[in-house]
């Protein structure tokens, strides 16, 4: 949404609303109906500028009664996920060895989304194979002067 006001004098009032979900909240329905609802009730963004009120008022007025954050002034917004394969491994791990070892001989691997920001991890039967080995040795020795150096 976008507004502009132009006088004689030149541009008098000129801003505009960029709304975009994250991805988990992209699959909330209701949020993005009662979003777009509110938009669409909106005249206009440039009644809204021409109003006098602020961009912190605006944004007050639309979303106030949803959490609205106001973050300081430049602060570098950023959409950021830490998941990684790593990750996605010490979760199959979870699934055991039995569901480990269906999976590399009905499926030839695994296949894995992640739910945050939606990238797609494959996991091939070496790495399962992997995974069940390291299930079937729970206890790994570790000389005493490496774990030492690892705690710090
Ligand atoms: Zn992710």
């Amino acid at each position: 949404m976008l507004g502009v006001f132009v006088d004689t004098e030149g541009i008098q009032a000129a801003g505009g609303l960029l709304l975009q979900v994250m991805p988990k909240a992209a699959i909330d329905e209701e949020l993005v109906q009662t979003l777009e609802s509110r938009i669409a009730s909106l005249s206009g963004f440039t009644p809204l500028l021409r109003s006098g009120k602020t961009l912190p008022e605006i944004f007050q007025q639309l979303l106030g009664d949803m959490g609205l954050k106001i973050l300081p002034e430049r602060q570098i917004v950023r959409f950021n996920c830490d998941c990684s394969f790593e990750r996605v491994l010490g979760a199959l791990k979870m699934f055991g060895i039995d569901e480990l070892k269906d999976m590399i001989e009905k499926d030839k691997g695994a296949e894995a989304t992640c739910e945050f920001c939606g990238e797609v991890y494959q996991a091939s039967q070496k790495d399962l194979t992997k995974l069940i080995q390291d299930l079937q040795q729970p206890f790994t020795e570790v000389p005493i002067g490496q774990l030492r150096k690892s705690s710090h």
